[in-house]
């Protein structure tokens, strides 16, 4: 195993056009690794605190700060420590920060170095990182994850009136990934087509995560839209609808603004029935704002068969997950390493998740980079299912593109759906 000689790090941009950090681990035997941390836009509150500058400079969204606290408080004392203890190494960092918000040095330098120095250790093992990632997380197996594809975009991800924020498939009737990659991108193809058709080339123009951003204002018309584009390919029986309501960027005072309409959290359970019930929806993410841990557990016990997805909600914290499984608040983590901000806390919830019987569902962010980490973690962690957006725009791509390149590695890996 070989110590870490050398920690540095750079501002880079996402996929928003906002600076971000890129860190890279050098180890004395010349192995080295790099990672590009993502970043949210519809952000949960109880989410670990990525540093930003503040200022004029990238309208205050600068991380200099943040490269610094690499460069000169945490480089200096990792230096000699072993790269491949990665709980040891993580639990270090968090030390070193001292907040329960890791608000002092910053989540994204915090996992900037965690992600590195598991590439590192992994280049250093001779070893693809998603077998370096089963090994540390202890999962028996690898398989490659159903891809859920966002394929219109509202809420804070785009310019449009809808107040759902991701409307996704998931082809979870495909016999392997690549099938899948190929569902998902003819549907998304096939959607452009029917939308340009109908309301012009602007429908056409793509929201933060590669979806497109037409000028629907009800739930109900972006759902028919898509499933015109499955039912034109005859793929009804293979692509499975989800959403991910992001409900906390549309509630307010005790009720949520769904498409011009004021709803209670009762009425909105109803509203969310109707659709369960007409689009036969696999899975539904942060139906309810992220403090309203009740409403999340009367929509799971009412609707047994769909996975109800906590993000905002549980943000990747064990605390929080604890908390709703407890309460029976979801059946489902969604797992982004940036919410927690090192890789030992987030296969921690995980595992938390996984001994409750929750599903794992591993997560992009809506300002990505083309690191495409989570695709060896989703292989890695065998959770069978993956959030990556649209297959479109290269911080999209990325990551399909490297499930592409493992299933190949892995002949004869198995892909499949939990339920
Ligand atoms: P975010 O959106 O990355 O902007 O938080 C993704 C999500 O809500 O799942
Ligand atoms: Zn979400």
């Amino acid at each position: 195993m070989a110590n870490i000689s050398e920690v540095s790090a750079r501002e880079v941009l996402d996929s928003r056009g906002s600076p971000t950090l890129d860190c890279t681990v050098l180890l004395e035997d010349g192995s080295r690794g790099s990672a590009m941390v993502p970043s949210g836009a519809s952000t949960g509150i109880h989410e670990a605190v990525e540093l930003r500058d503040g200022g004029k400079r990238f309208l205050g969204r600068g991380v200099l700060n943040a490269v610094t606290n690499i460069r000169k408080v945490m480089a200096p004392k990792l230096v000699g420590r072993e790269a491949g203890n990665q709980r040891e190494l993580d639990a270090f960092l968090v030390e070193l920060d001292g907040t329960p918000t890791k608000k002092k040095l910053g989540a994204n330098a915090i996992l900037g170095i965690s992600l590195a120095s598991a590439r590192a250790s992994a280049a250093s093992e001779n070893h693809p990182l998603y077998v370096y990632l089963q090994e540390l997380y202890g999962s028996p197996s690898l398989s490659i994850p159903v891809p859920f594809a966002n394929l219109l975009n509202g809420g804070k991800h785009a310019g449009n009136a809808l107040s759902i924020q991701e409307f996704m498939i998931a082809p979870v009737g495909a016999k392997n990934g690549a099938e899948a990659t190929r569902m998902v991108a003819e549907v998304y193809s096939t959607l452009k087509k029917q939308l340009k058709n109908r309301m012009g080339s602007s429908s056409i123009n793509v929201g933060d995560e590669g979806g497109f951003a037409p000028p629907f204002t009800k739930t109900a018309e972006a759902l028919n839209a898509i499933v015109t584009a499955i039912n034109e390919l005859g793929y009804s029986k293979h692509v499975r609808l989800a959403m991910d309501a992001a409900a906390s960027s549309f509630y307010m005072d005790g009720s949520y603004s769904m498409d011009g309409r004021s709803l209670s959290t009762g009425e909105l359970t109803d509203y969310y029935a109707d659709l369960i019930n007409n689009y036969s929806l696999l899975s539904l993410e942060d139906p309810f704002h992220e403090e309203d841990f009740e409403a999340y557990a009367t929509l799971t016990k009412r609707f047994s068969n769909v996975q109800v997805v906590a993000d905002d909600l549980t943000v990747t914290n064990t605390a929080r997950l604890k908390t709703a499984v407890e309460k029976n608040a979801g059946n489902c983590l969604l797992l982004k390493v940036n919410q927690i901000g090192t890789l030992s806390e987030s296969f921690e919830a995980a595992r938390l998740a996984v001994n409750h019987k929750w599903g794992v569902m591993v997560s992009h962010r809506s300002g990505e980079t083309e690191d495409a980490f989570i695709a060896d973690l989703a292989v890695a962690m065998d959770c069978k299912q993956i959030k990556l957006g649209a297959p479109c725009r290269g911080e999209r791509t990325s990551k399909y593109n490297r499930l592409l390149q493992i299933e190949e590695a892995l002949s004869g890996v198995r892909f499949s759906w939990i339920r």
